[in-house]
């Protein structure tokens, strides 16, 4: 996986996409840490869950092992930004408005090197905005693989096995598994489980 040599002194973004379960939020962590090595100072912000998403509860992910605050705008930033921080890493990107692409943009404009973890695809493999946006701004694009729990090959696709079919579901894990390009659905499926028992049921009962 390239990383990128970053010039201290000029502004940069970088996208790490994926599927849930992908590992993210560990390689934007992975990223946050070597600047941390490079005595470089660092902020990390992750969104609060707003009113829209109800039914849920933000989850922190691994970014408990690492400084972040919760902010509800990507504005709000800019009131948070100290003055010495060279690296702003964002997680959770898909959960911001579209506004976060142009502070995104301004970060970079003034010298911050800008790291975004985010979900690319919805549960109906739809692009999730902001990320591709700002996957077409950003000067570098790791797209992550999970894998697959029905075939075990790479996994794009985040397959919601249960709950309605909102948009965002957040905070449920169990209620997701990263699928293939050919076990995903567009609708809500069975989980894995149940799904190989039900296969099985459907093969014993199918006469031959
Ligand atoms: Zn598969």
């Amino acid at each position: 996986m390239p990383e990128f040599s970053y010039v201290h002194s000029r502004g940069w973004v970088e996208v790490i996409v994926g599927s849930m379960f992908s590992g993210k939020t560990e390689e934007l962590i992975r990223r946050l840490r070597r600047a941390e090595f490079a005595r470089l100072q660092i902020q990390v912000f992750k969104p609060i869950i707003d009113k829209r998403y109800n039914d849920m509860a933000v989850t922190s992910h691994d970014l408990t092992s690492i400084n972040s605050l919760p902010i509800q705008d990507a504005e709000e930033i800019w009131n948070h930004l100290k003055p010495d921080t060279k690296v702003v890493g964002i997680d959770e990107g898909q959960f911001f408005e579209q506004n976060l692409v142009q502070v995104v943009q301004d970060l970079a404009e003034r010298g911050l090197r800008v790291i975004i973890a985010g979900l690319d695809t919805d549960w109906q493999a739809k692009p999730f905005e902001p990320m591709p946006t700002l996957m077409a701004v950003a000067e570098s694009v790791t797209k992550q693989h999970a894998v697959c729990v029905v075939c075990g090959v790479p996994a794009s696709r985040t397959q919601r096995t249960a709950g309605g079919d909102s948009q965002v579901l957040v905070g449920t894990h169990d209620a997701y598994e990263a699928r293939c390009r050919l076990h995903f659905k567009p609708a809500v499926d069975l989980p894995t489980l149940d799904w190989k028992l039900k296969r099985e049921e459907i093969v014993a009962t199918t006469p031959s």
